[in-house]
């Protein structure tokens, strides 16, 4: 490889590659690295110093059982978590056919007409209603209303995103305080934080009587019992899946999720599964409506939402599929059983617990002993919640046993309670509807069934366990199997995030080792891993740039440069963040056009809040002109925040905390392995300097703090796969994280020698080197052919490879990322085809194929399309299916290419009536 670049070693390449400005001369002041067991039995320590307890704390975290055919054939299955977002659907039929699972699951049980394929938690779900209200209600008011009994994180998330909006919160107490006069939205917990069911029928009416929009956070499990928001003229529903076969894992990652009524799907963030047809007219799966991919719309965007709870969303949607209507059902009156119970054990002891409707949380009042009572749970294992000194909160769940009760009710002091209880809801409550009455809710009941679900989905995917997905961007490196196990371990998937801190100690030593590396490895002072996706860590990175200009009385600095090339998400997370966009323009070589910065500078000099650029830049190239850039921004007395998605580039060579940058994010799943999961779980940590530390995101459970805005619902984020970026750097070490950057570079280098006399190299930086990823122009080829990126994307499926990114950041390329994980034969195959590919187009464009029947445009071609009795093309069927020989392992994509813009104008996003699938 270094022969073809022309570079006698790594460090030769690396010395001629980064700019001397940016190189950081010193050593990394990491651990030795540890081998696979090792890091493994040093890990196995620290989670040996968390406790596992039962977990009765409720407050939106509940014990769940896992079926052990998800967690082995999807949460542990590389099939399932190595996935990427499926943007190129015809590779992403099975993830796709189980996220519509999971949206058919979401809007039966709320009783909506659409909902999403994921939001990141329940805070942020609540917190995207919230702006979805205020599009959408006719009212001018600037007021939010916020049932009192809604979980105190999710309150403390709605005031970190209402506050840089102008968004005024109002918490009301629905049982006694009126509601304002004016407001355009109104936030109902259901079932209440308290366990309270109350009947929200009438506060709907008078919130849409004054023009504004409902939001009821409810929980799943509890509307198999309940009457679902839809019935009650409810707009939008929020809450979490968690409880769905989801560990708590300390926090996350589970899938959040956003249903709304009919004729607000529009408005709805994040992404959305629909149904359309392929070229053969047969019903495929897509994402819809991709505008609605707010992001990519910039500053424009209603949302920063990217990386979702892909996998996540999977495995609730599957223990639907699993357990059915009447297993759902039954799981439901369980816990609802096992609460009444609980309740008439208390009542019978004499305790006296609240007079309400209740679900599965029981609140008892007992004055000046509830925190005497927790302690005495505890030490019989079982976590309650500490509500204040006189009451107590207990959940039950699928997981609570009647020994779980009997622990409970001697903490109260009270006796074993033997007696039947009448658990039914009153009549107005109760659910009389049905839900999940599709035929997938049936089909796959039995292990047998559910394993062969699993299996035929996962093989219609490709993901990384296949080959090479050479994503720029989006750095798809290897997720290793010793990474990823911990993830698994109860000592870590078992952990209420509000679990006591004695409970705790070794995530928090985990976490801050972790936080502690991430600060060596970027220069910054402080890292908080709060944030679960890069385009939280960018708000959370913004709002701390902006609490610091506040905190120096320069509140009025809010303007945000951000270069044309930036990731759409910045835009957005500006945008949120309460700043004004202004971009800037990048030079004929894909720099920053200084002349331009300067000129945007001096437009806004006194209210230059920040600059936004990513390095090494999404051109692919270690820009020269960095340190300049920062100097300028700073000058003018504005803050610089470098987006870290690149940092794969960087990593023991260069530290953006030490080139002149204030802050960043770093994206765990992209640089540091945690896996894409399909689109999710990632986490976003936010690294700053030192004067930004106090303007890092806080606690969510202390609420109050507005310069500490929470921006995830649990403190620490998703918790529970900090093991795998642990183990990562545990095992890599300096020299090891060093080598892995230069050889990512190595090969991204490598592609673009091979490929650049096939495809234009668009971006180079020094002595023609690129950094990490490469651009390759189409443009001339589209002109001259009419052949598209699209075309070189699907074609690519018939020679088994996964499409680099399309479009993204100049249209009509192709942007190319390696990484240190292929080796030298993936890399050649995937150069090869690409060569071939070439070759192809240029038969197009001499004629000898035709323009509008040629094996580029008909891709990619299924095993049904070229086994069939017809075969009407000018060029073999073998060329269509077999284009690198009959000798490689060959993955057949299920379905032809899907047209889009068909679903998108027949809009259908919950799963298809099996009929569609008869001819
Ligand atoms: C991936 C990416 C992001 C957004 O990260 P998410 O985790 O998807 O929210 C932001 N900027 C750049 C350059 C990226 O590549």
């Amino acid at each position: 490889m270094l022969e073809v670049v022309g570079y006698g070693s790594v460090d030769e390449l690396m010395d001629a590659a980064i700019p001397e400005v940016i190189r950081w001369p010193g050593a990394l002041d990491l651990p030795e690295p540890a081998g696979e067991a090792e890091a493994l039995d040093q890990l196995r320590a620290l989670a040996g110093r968390n406790t596992v307890a039962v977990s009765m704390i409720g407050l939106g975290y509940h014990g769940t059982h896992t079926p052990a055919v998800i967690r082995r054939n999807v949460w542990e299955s590389p099939g399932w978590y190595t996935a990427y977002t499926p943007y190129q659907p015809e590779i992403s039929q099975g993830r796709l056919e189980a996220l519509l699972n999971f949206q058919t699951m979401v809007t039966d049980l709320t009783g909506l007409a659409t909902a999403n394929a994921s939001m990141l938690d329940e805070g942020t779900a609540a917190a995207e209603a919230m702006t979805l209200a205020r599009r959408a209600s006719r009212s001018r008011s600037r007021v939010y209303v916020v049932d009192a009994d809604t979980l105190p994180q999710t309150v403390a998330v709605i005031r970190g995103r209402a506050e840089p909006l102008g968004i005024e919160v109002r918490v009301v107490d629905l049982d006694g305080d009126d509601l304002p006069a004016e407001f355009f939205g109104l936030h109902l917990q259901y079932p209440g934080a308290s366990g309270a069911v109350r009947d929200h029928a009438g506060v709907v009416g008078a919130a849409h009587a004054v023009g504004a929009l409902v939001t009821v956070a409810a929980d799943l499990l509890a509307l198999t019992l309940l009457r679902p928001p839809g019935e009650i003229g409810v707009d939008v529903a929020v809450g979490t899946t968690q409880r769905f076969g989801v560990p708590m894992g300390f926090g996350g990652p589970h899938a959040g999720y956003l249903a709304v009524r009919a004729g607000l799907e529009r408005m709805v963030p994040g992404r959305l599964v629909g149904v359309s047809r392929d070229a053969a007219g047969e019903p495929a799966y897509r994402l819809a409506l991709q505008t609605r991919e707010q992001h990519i719309r910039r500053e424009k965007a209603t949302s920063n939402i990217c990386t979702a709870q892909v996998l996540l969303a999977v495995m609730a949607g599957m223990y639907a599929v699993y357990h059915g209507p009447d297993g759902l059902r039954a799981i439901g009156a369980h816990a609802h059983a096992m609460a009444a119970r609980l309740a008439a054990g208390l009542r019978a002891g004499g305790v006296q617990v609240a007079d309400v409707v209740f679900f599965d949380t029981v609140s008892a009042i007992v004055p000046g002993r509830a925190g005497e009572v927790v302690r005495a749970a505890a030490r019989r294992g079982v976590n309650l919640r500490l509500v204040d000194a006189d009451r107590v909160g207990v959940a039950c769940d699928e997981t609570t046993t009647e020994a779980h009760l009997a622990a409970v009710w001697a903490a109260f002091g009270v006796p074993v309670f033997a007696g039947d209880v009448d658990a039914a809801l009153p009549a107005g409550l109760a659910r009389t509807s049905e839900f999940l009455t599709h035929p997938v809710f049936v089909a796959h009941r039995s292990e047998t069934a559910m394993l062969r679900y699993l299996r035929r989905l996962a093989d219609l995917d490709y993901a990384l366990d296949r080959g090479m997905i050479p994503l720029g961007s989006c750095t798809m490196k290897l997720n290793a199997t010793t990474e990823m196990e911990p993830v698994s371990w109860a000592e870590f998937a078992q952990v209420h995030p509000f679990a006591p801190e004695s409970q705790t100690a070794g995530y928090r030593e985990m976490i801050a080792q972790l936080e502690g590396w991430l600060a060596e490895l970027t220069g910054y002072d402080t890292v908080s891993v709060q944030p679960n996706a890069g385009s939280q860590g960018e708000l959370a990175g913004l709002l701390a740039i902006r609490a610091y200009h506040r905190s120096r009385d320069a509140g009025h600095r809010e303007v945000c440069l951000i270069p044309s090339s930036a990731h759409g998400t910045n835009a957005a997370s500006a945008v949120m963040a309460g700043m004004r966009v202004v971009v800037v323009g990048c030079d004929a070589d894909g720099n920053i056009d200084l002349v331009d910065l300067d000129a945007k500078i001096n437009a806004h000099r006194d209210t230059l809040a920040a600059i936004m650029v990513t390095y090494p830049s999404t051109h692919g190239v270690y820009e020269t002109g960095i340190a300049q850039v920062c100097a300028k921004v700073h000058d003018a007395g504005g803050q610089v925040y470098v987006d870290g998605a690149n940092l794969n580039a960087l990593v023991g060579f260069a530290k953006p905390g030490r080139f002149g940058a204030d802050v960043s994010h770093l994206n765990l799943h992209k640089t540091f392995c945690i896996p894409h999961g399909g689109g999710g779980p990632g986490v976003g940590p936010v690294a700053v300097r030192s004067h930004l530390a106090p303007f890092l995101p806080g606690d969510p459970l202390e609420v109050g703090d507005s310069t500490r805005p929470a921006v995830s619902a649990a403190r620490y984020g998703s918790a529970g796969i900090l093991p795998i970026p642990w183990m990562y750097l545990r095992m890599m070490g300096a020299a090891g994280l060093t080598r892995a950057t230069g050889v990512a570079v190595l090969a991204a280098n490598y592609v673009a020698a091979r490929l650049r006399g096939s495809f234009p190299v668009l971006y180079a930086g020094n002595k023609g080197l690129v950094a990490h990823e490469c651009i390759l122009d189409l443009r001339p080829l589209t002109k001259a052919t009419g052949i598209s990126v699209d075309d070189v994307a699907k074609r690519l499926i018939d020679y088994g490879f996964h499409a680099p990114t399309m479009s993204f950041p100049v249209a009509g390329t192709l942007m190319v990322e390696p990484t240190e994980s292929e080796d030298l034969a993936e890399l050649d195959r995937f150069c090869d085809a690409l060569v071939a590919i070439r070759a192809e187009i240029d038969k197009v464009g001499s004629g000898e194929w035709s323009a509008g029947d040629n094996p580029l445009v008909n891709a990619p071609h299924t095993a049904a399309m070229v086994s069939a009795d017809q075969w009407p093309h000018p060029y073999p069927r073998s060329v269509g299916a077999y284009p690198m020989g009959t000798h490689t392992g060959k993955y057949w994509p299920p379905v032809r290419r899907i047209d889009g813009a068909y679903g998108d104008r027949n809009l259908v996003c919950s799963c298809p009536d099996p009929q569609a699938f008869e001819q």
